[in-house]
């Protein structure tokens, strides 16, 4: 085992693959890396986050997802990627992965079940994310209607870029052009 292996296992424990040869032979499936290698690389673009949470820490989509480049070229969604080397067999690629933190870049694969569409659905109600929700009452809202205002006032007199103020309020750039342009928290004045 190399030092690095040694050091990510401490910090996650060790990953279901590690002695079950038949999880190993899916960790390398779609990879031109080694399942170590691979799933060392995966780890090692994670950082700890809040409630357990183990959060994607490059690449990601508009949206928050993690991306992670398995071979020269071709990128997977990571959270989708980790889960069906979790479940192996019983993976079904038919069905969509919800996450039960609702953080798009977490990759703890215990935040993880894969789902139908109108599960996703009933569980963005339940957590009053979906088309009926807006603004603070979102309970892991990270902006309020006060700091909306910050925000559209600093944009507006030019003086941080959309990146400054989404790394200032912990919130991606994109979640910033869309409070900025009025998308989202359209009703804070
Ligand atoms: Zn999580």
């Amino acid at each position: 085992m190399t030092n690095k292996t040694k050091k990510l296992i401490e910090r996650w424990g060790k990953p279901d693959w590690y002695e079950n040869p038949s999880l190993k032979a899916e960790w390398e499936k779609g990879s031109s890396l080694s399942g170590r290698d691979i799933v060392e690389r995966f780890w090692s673009l994670t950082k700890a986050g809040e409630g357990g949470c183990i959060l994607w820490n490059a690449t990601k989509t508009p949206e928050g997802y993690g991306k992670f480049s398995i071979s020269h070229g071709t990128k997977v969604a990571a959270h989708r990627w980790i889960l069906q080397r979790k479940l192996g067999g019983a993976w079904d690629p038919a069905l969509l992965v919800i996450h039960s933190c609702d953080t798009p870049s977490c990759v703890n694969t215990d935040h993880l079940r894969q789902g139908t569409p109108a599960d996703n659905a009933r569980d963005m109600q339940e957590k009053g994310r979906g088309v009926y929700s807006h603004g603070e009452s979102h309970k892991n809202a990270k902006l309020t209607d006060e700091k909306v205002r910050e925000i559209r006032k600093m944009y507006r007199e030019g003086r941080k870029t959309y990146k400054r103020i989404g790394e200032m309020y912990g919130v991606s750039d994109h979640a910033i052009e869309e409070v900025v342009t009025r998308r989202t928290w359209k009703h804070v004045v």
